[in-house]
């Protein structure tokens, strides 16, 4: 059985609806992650697990447990806010201490967890100081041992990087992996950073408009996005407008008006004639003068070069198709003092696998 399962859960906030209908389930252990734009309801679900907020129906049941009505010291999940909330009076063994105190736990008792809490987190020499004499990362372990001391089974992050600078929050990002690793707790974490979700989750359920747009492992989320939705929110993605003409067992025919007709993978329910698009993100696409064609699964198309965007480790290149239709490619800028391969209106053959990304 999953260690926490959402059950149907809808919030209204007056007549509006912050959470519709969100069913899912969290494995114990799992690192999982809500992603989703501002407002799309991902604090607020979040809300109700920690039992800020009770939602109108649905249920909220972890380890085999209804929650409802449990208030919220009195359920076994602990929330780690963004600014970390600790107390700058207090040193670091005191305001980990703190949750046990108001627990009235035993003086020898609350010494020996802290000191098991403080180790877990690797922080044990660093007892006597106060959160003012930390680094970012080391008030962040705080904030988080704090949280473990009371042994939760589930541990809820409220956005806790987004303060920090890009630099900062990529050294915390391998902290907050290495940590859970190591203390094997269930995270469940709420970011509207996709670049954030996709290094840190085992899976990602990706918000919208209060419903779970699509729920996979970041790998999936990110190479066969469900929706235009998911796939605009997440890195650049072509979307490339086709028309279905045949399908086949292990691959489909779809027409790209104007250029040509491309395979891709079968989708389940598609019918010939069905409009949509094929998403293809720019680093599946190769890019060359001209390419060899001696690979059945690859579609070719030839274009011109558009624009070109050196960002250092690789250079943009949007291509033009024979129909006007623009995609973005990428090249990695790998021989040394290499800045560009291509220039505007060059022109170029763009080639990729069938399974490179799929028809929505
Ligand atoms: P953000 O990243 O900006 O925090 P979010 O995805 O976490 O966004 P929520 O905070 O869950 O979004 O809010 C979802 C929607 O519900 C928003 O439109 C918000 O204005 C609304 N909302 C949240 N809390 C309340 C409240 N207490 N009263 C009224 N509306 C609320």
């Amino acid at each position: 059985m999953a260690l926490l399962e959402i059950r149907d859960v809808v919030k209204r906030f007056g007549d509006f609806t912050a959470v519709n209908h969100v069913s899912l389930a969290v494995e114990a252990g799992e690192f999982f992650t809500l992603l989703g734009p501002s407002g799309c309801g991902k604090t607020t679900l979040l809300r109700m697990l920690a039992g800020f907020e009770q939602p109108d129906s649905g249920e909220i049941v972890l380890d085999g447990v209804n929650v409802a009505g449990v208030p919220p010291e009195k359920r076994p999940v602990h929330t780690v806010f963004q600014n970390y909330a600790l107390f700058p009076h207090m040193t670091v063994a005191q305001n980990i201490a703190f949750p046990l105190k108001m627990a009235n736990v035993s003086p020898e008792d609350i010494k020996t967890r802290v000191a098991e809490v403080l180790d877990d987190v690797r922080l044990t020499q660093f007892a006597t100081r106060f959160p003012n004499e930390l680094s970012g990362g080391q008030r962040q372990r705080v904030a988080i041992a704090r949280a473990l001391v009371n042994r939760p089974r589930l541990l809820l992050l409220d956005e806790p990087l987004s303060a920090l600078d890009a630099k900062l929050r990529e050294e915390m990002q391998i902290e907050l992996i290495n940590l859970q690793k190591e203390v094997g707790i269930t995270f469940v974490y709420v970011t509207h950073d996709q670049g954030e979700a996709l290094a840190l989750s085992h899976r990602i359920a990706v918000m919208n408009k209060g419903e779970v747009a699509q729920l996979d492992a970041p790998e999936t989320i990110y190479s066969y996005p469900k929706s235009r939705f998911v796939a605009d929110f997440i890195g650049q993605c072509n979307l490339l407008d086709a028309t279905i003409k045949s399908i086949g067992n292990d691959r489909m025919q779809v027409e790209i008006a104007g250029v040509g007709i491309a395979e891709t993978l079968p989708v389940a329910g598609a019918q010939v004639g069905q409009s949509g698009c094929l998403t293809l993100r720019p680093e599946k696409i190769k890019l060359g003068a001209s390419l060899p064609s001696d690979d059945a699964d690859e579609v070719h198309f030839k274009g011109k070069v558009h624009d070109c965007l050196y960002l250092g480790d690789v250079t943009i290149y949007i291509v033009e198709l024979d129909n006007g239709m623009l995609v973005e490619t990428m090249l990695p800028n790998s021989a040394p003092g290499r800045a560009k391969f291509f220039d505007d209106n060059d022109l170029v053959e763009l080639a990729w696998r069938f399974d490179a990304g799929h028809f929505i």
